[in-house]
């Protein structure tokens, strides 16, 4: 008997074990059972030897007649071959081994009778079966085991060079056969509840199913488990956060709050009073608050977080908001001074009754500046402090810091999360956590599992509408010429454009390309754009046929800040206002770059993805990306949320060589045709694998999801949510799940290893 943690050698030989390890990474027999098929052929009807046609699939019941082994000519391994037949006809069954024997020699013996099942092809005009699966066949066996034989599939397994799916299947059987499951990690009452099948069976039924109905049903257990275990993980998690104490932060009529609302030029949206009303509640609860606000660039986020954070500084408290970047950290300074305007001034001229106070910390202060802001936050005389990591850096101290916010959270990890919240004295300050890529709800459960969610929907009344079209330039160059055109005339308008290229250029050392997951761009890799973009010459940055026979079928470069504007200075922007910003510029350089342009000495902006959250300039009507297709879905829509943001209608090009029909041309229609955040989100994860999406944070790279798709799967991840909220509720430690308890462990501590191999 085996259990899952078994190794593997022993059940199914030291050499096959050695083998599965080399090419899949398979140790145990729970990673190998866990291998499972990609699909299943049908074994193909029974027929007998005499009416064989080529290209068919069959089983036969026949005898064996002769065996042969033979060493392969040109290279090492061995040829077994066994002559069968039914009385009626000839069948040549052929083997490859690589060894110098093959151990199919000590079963397949002369005399002995058997199902064979395979693809019928013709070698040296002999009928053969190469690699048939077989069944031998006792002397008593009944005929009607060959019907049913006949009936079942074949799993057909991801293979490498180095093992087939027929090596895969011999071990998965043996494996099968000596294994005993005697802790389900599945509760009894939950596989009642939801007519799911044992561990075992499960097993037994994906790899060797009777009919598609027994795989579908195997699967559909399978997949409870992938759910299963991370629900329950984060609902530990979401337990072991609201056992911290935190300080009630009630509203006040008459505080901060109330004349922020009075101030406020405009009406809440809907969906700004709901989730400020859940939120202002949940400031009130002895418990920190764990709430992810999720809303289309735009939609009123940071007015909703600005009320959170002066609820806390009515309730005697600080806030903390913590931005991705510097330019942003420094934008929210500035608007959020604007908004509260005398609310922010206390103990100014002008500044109102019950004022508190602004500061800004970031890496990039001075010494004297720094000294004060550290004051500030440590004596409790600002009451909002906003900043970058810097924050988080241990010399930095608060008075009594009552509410994190982290605005942009795909930036930031789960350690920077913890680290800011140790910040608050006894107990755990409240969280909220703001993200403007739209997340579909079923990643919202899995990879933010431990926060509750709110949503925004719908945008302030007054936005301006952004429309997209996709520029073909290697199709149609005149396109491009018509974009530089189309800025030259908004700036003639008294209006500013962005033009973001994948790559900064210059000597940059080599980093992640922008497609990669999403995440920042800056930095991004190799070179030669700058002989690409002169050879293409300043009239048009279409690619020539010469360009294209140069490079051979290699992809060139992505185009790069620096190269393009120069060219752009030099040809079709000349006498354009332009400058350039990216991430390799030092800090009070890009500042001074960023001020420039949203005061409007700049009239174009070339720049990498460093734009991409957040930064407003209202004035800013037109986008254009460069290498459109280099971008992720859900990148190009922030992207372009940076237009359409004052008065005038915004105007987005997506530069493409990409062809037309091709994937990523079809992403990037797709980008073109909606504004509909969340639509692109799930585009976007359809075309990633689960794994990038989740992170190294929530999924193991062995044990992580493979059968649950997240898109397809919400109802079983949301029954699966719900049964594990229960279980945990009842039972925190798991007292009473053993395998339940070994399967999280077995989770947890493959995390901690990846987590590890990439420190
Ligand atoms: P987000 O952070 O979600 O991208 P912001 O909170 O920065 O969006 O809001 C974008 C702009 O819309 C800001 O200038 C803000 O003052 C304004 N705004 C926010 N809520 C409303 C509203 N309900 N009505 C009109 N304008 C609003
Ligand atoms: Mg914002």
């Amino acid at each position: 008997m085996a259990s899952l943690q078994d190794p593997l050698g022993p059940v199914v030989g030291a050499k096959a074990a050695k083998r599965l390890a080399a090419a899949l990474d398979v140790r145990t027999v729970g990673e190998l059972l866990r291998h499972y098929p990609r699909r299943y052929e049908n074994r193909g009807e029974l027929t007998d030897l005499a009416s064989l046609r080529d290209g068919e699939n069959v089983t036969v019941q026949a005898e064996i007649a002769s065996v042969s082994v033979r060493r392969m000519r040109n290279r090492p391994g061995t040829v077994l071959e066994a002559v069968v037949t039914d009385g009626r006809g000839r069948l040549t069954l052929t083997f490859f081994g690589r060894g110098r024997q093959d151990w199919r020699e000590k079963v397949l013996r002369p005399g002995v009778r058997g199902l064979f099942a395979g693809q019928v092809s013709t070698f040296q005009g002999k009928r053969q079966l190469s690699h048939p699966e077989y069944e031998l066949l006792g002397s008593g066996e009944a005929v009607a085991r060959a019907a049913e034989y006949a009936a079942e599939l074949i799993p057909v397994y991801p293979a490498t060079s180095d093992i087939t799916s027929w090596q895969i299947a011999d071990s998965v059987r043996m494996a099968l056969d000596l294994l005993d499951v005697d802790d389900d990690p599945l509760p009894r009452v939950i596989r009642d509840r939801h007519g799911l099948s044992g561990l075992a069976d499960a097993l037994r039924g994906i790899h060797r199913p009777a009919d598609r109905r027994d795989a579908e049903r195997a699967r559909q257990r399978l997949k409870w488990d992938e759910a299963f275990t991370l629900q329950v993980i984060l609902a530990q998690r979401r337990r072991a956060a609201i056992a911290f104490s935190a300080t009630p932060r009630k509203r006040r009529p008459d505080g901060l709050v109330a004349e922020f609302d009075g101030r406020l030029p405009f009406e809440l949206t809907v969906g700004q009073q709901l989730a400020g009303a859940t939120i202002a509640d949940e400031l009130a609860l002895d418990h920190p608050m764990h709430r992810l606000l999720q809303g289309e660039v735009g939609s009123g986020k940071t007015v909703i977080a600005v009320r959170a954070m002066l609820q806390v500084v009515d309730g005697g408290g600080q806030a903390a908001l913590l931005a991705p970047t510097e330019v942003l950290a420094q934008q929210h300074y500035r608007s959020i001074s604007a908004l509260l305007g005398p609310l922010a001034q206390a103990g100014q001229l002008g500044g109102a009754e019950q004022a508190t106070r602004l500061t800004l910390l970031t890496g990039s202060l001075g010494a004297a500046a720094r000294r004060k802001a550290l004051l500030d936050a440590a004596s409790g005389g600002a009451g909002i402090v906003i900043g970058t990591h810097a924050l988080l850096e241990e010399n930095v101290q608060f008075a009594d810091l009552g509410l994190v916010v982290i605005d942009e959270q795909h930036r930031f990890g789960v350690e920077q999360r913890d680290a800011l919240r140790e910040k608050a004295g006894d107990g755990r300050p409240h969280v909220l956590v703001m993200t403007a890529t739209p997340i579909p709800r079923t990643v919202a459960m899995t990879v933010f599992g431990d926060l509750e969610v709110s949503t925004l929907t719908e945008l302030p009344a007054g936005r301006q509408a952004i429309s997209t079209h996709v520029v073909p330039a290697a199709e149609r160059p005149r396109y491009l010429e018509r974009t530089w055109e189309r800025i030259t005339e908004e700036v003639a308008k008294g209006r500013q454009a962005y033009v973001v290229c994948p790559r900064i250029g210059g000597d940059e050392p080599a980093g992640d390309g922008p497609a990669g997951n999403g995440s920042a761009a800056d930095g991004a890799a190799g070179d030669g754009s700058a002989a690409w973009a002169a050879a293409a010459g300043p009239a048009g940055l279409g690619r020539t046929d010469e360009d294209l026979a140069d490079q051979g079928a290699a992809r060139r470069p992505p185009l790069a800040v620096l190269d393009l504007a120069a060219l752009l200075d030099r040809g079709p922007l000349a006498g354009v206002r332009l400058a350039v910003l990216h991430g390799r510029l030092p800090p009070d350089e890009k500042d001074r770059v960023m001020l420039a342009f949203a005061g409007g000495s700049v009239d174009v902006l070339v720049t990498t993805t460093v734009v991409e959250v957040g930064v407003d300039v209202p004035n800013a009507t037109t986008m254009v990306i460069m290498d459109a297709d280099r971008f992720g879905v859900s990148q190009l829509h922030q992207l372009r949320g940076r237009v359409g943001r004052g008065s005038h209608e915004g105007l987005c090009l997506l530069v493409t060589e990409a062809e037309a029909g091709g994937p990523a041309r079809l992403r990037l229609d797709a980008v073109a045709a909606t504004l509909d955040g969340f639509k692109l989100s799930r585009l976007d994860l359809e075309q990633r694998r689960e794994g990038d999406v989740l992170g190294a944070a929530q999924a193991g790279r062995k044990s992580s999801l493979k059968l649950l798709t997240l898109l397809a799967d919400e109802d079983l991840i949301g029954a699966a949510r719900r049964a594990a909220t229960e279980l945990v509720d009842a039972d925190p430690a798991l007292a009473g799940q053993r395998g339940l308890a070994a399967a999280i462990g077995a989770l947890l501590a493959e995390q901690r290893a990846e987590f590890l191999e990439k420190a």
